[in-house]
């Protein structure tokens, strides 16, 4: 028997502009629990697929004009971002959009906005133990590193205590280095917390290493899916995607 999945995106239509075609019938499933990549070129609607879920497409005059989003049970495409949120999904932006004229402790505690409960100094604590660099660093968010500013980030998002996290693109502008330890800890999170990742990559190397499922986008369209060890064996995806290794 099919366990029903967390997230499931029912072949969607997106416009921009009232006009401009970007999602022309996409479909993905994310169980719970799970680590799924969405790989594939710039310009294929990677962004625009997280935006979609997150409902941020609206403050860009983007809408779903066809299909559907459902997640935990309930429709969410159509209501509001903030509501997406007490919903359970957290969006990691694209280039961190972390608040650089605040410290890392003030933009932690800003992840934290829908939380009533007296729980998140325990759960700053928690994402120190993650990341301890962040604790270290008392200053102004904005001369972290680049590495740093995506631990600030992942580490916002955790502070929503979500079910589930979109991360677009968290290996953008990070030394190779870097980008295996942010994917190592991207791991942790999924493995100690159980919080379920829908990661937007154009490292398609560095997603497949953690994911369990990837699907591969091609101007708005799934055009290939599998596990994450097909997709690695896969001779188009290694001509492609993985620098044909
Ligand atoms: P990238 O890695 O470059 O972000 P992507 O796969 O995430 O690529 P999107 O950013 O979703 O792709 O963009 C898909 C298409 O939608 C592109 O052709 C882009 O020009 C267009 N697009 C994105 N945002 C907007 C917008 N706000 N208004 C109009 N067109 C947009």
């Amino acid at each position: 028997t099919a366990v029903a999945p967390l997230l499931s995106v029912k072949n969607i239509e997106v416009v921009y502009d009232e006009v401009i075609l970007v999602l022309r019938g996409l479909s993905i499933e994310v169980p719970k629990g799970a680590i799924v990549a969405l790989l594939g070129a710039n310009g294929a609607g990677k962004s625009t697929t997280l935006k979609a879920i997150s409902g941020l497409l609206r403050t860009e005059d983007g809408e779903v004009t066809r299909g559907e989003i459902v997640f935990d049970g309930h429709r969410i495409d159509g209501i509001t971002p903030d509501k997406i949120v007490r919903r359970g999904i957290f969006q990691v932006m694209e280039g961190r959009r972390i608040i650089s004229d605040m410290t890392s402790l003030e933009n932690l505690r800003l992840g934290a906005f829908t939380r009533s409960d007296r729980e998140v100094s325990r759960d700053i604590e928690m994402v120190y133990s993650y990341f301890p660099r962040l604790k270290e660093r008392t200053g102004l968010a904005g001369y972290l590193s680049g590495g740093e500013q995506q631990m600030l980030a992942i580490g916002r998002a955790m502070m929503a205590r979500p079910k589930m996290i979109l991360m677009d693109e968290p290996s953008m502008g990070l030394s190779p280095l870097m980008v295996k330890e942010v994917f190592s800890i991207i791991k942790q999170i999924n493995r100690d917390l159980g919080v379920t990742i829908l990661l937007v990559e154009q490292n398609a190397r560095a997603a497949l290493s953690v994911a369990s499922h990837g699907y591969i986008m091609e101007q708005g369209k799934v055009v290939l899916d599998g596990s994450a060890d097909d997709l690695r064996d896969n001779e188009d995806v290694k001509e492609f995607y993985l620098g044909g290794a």
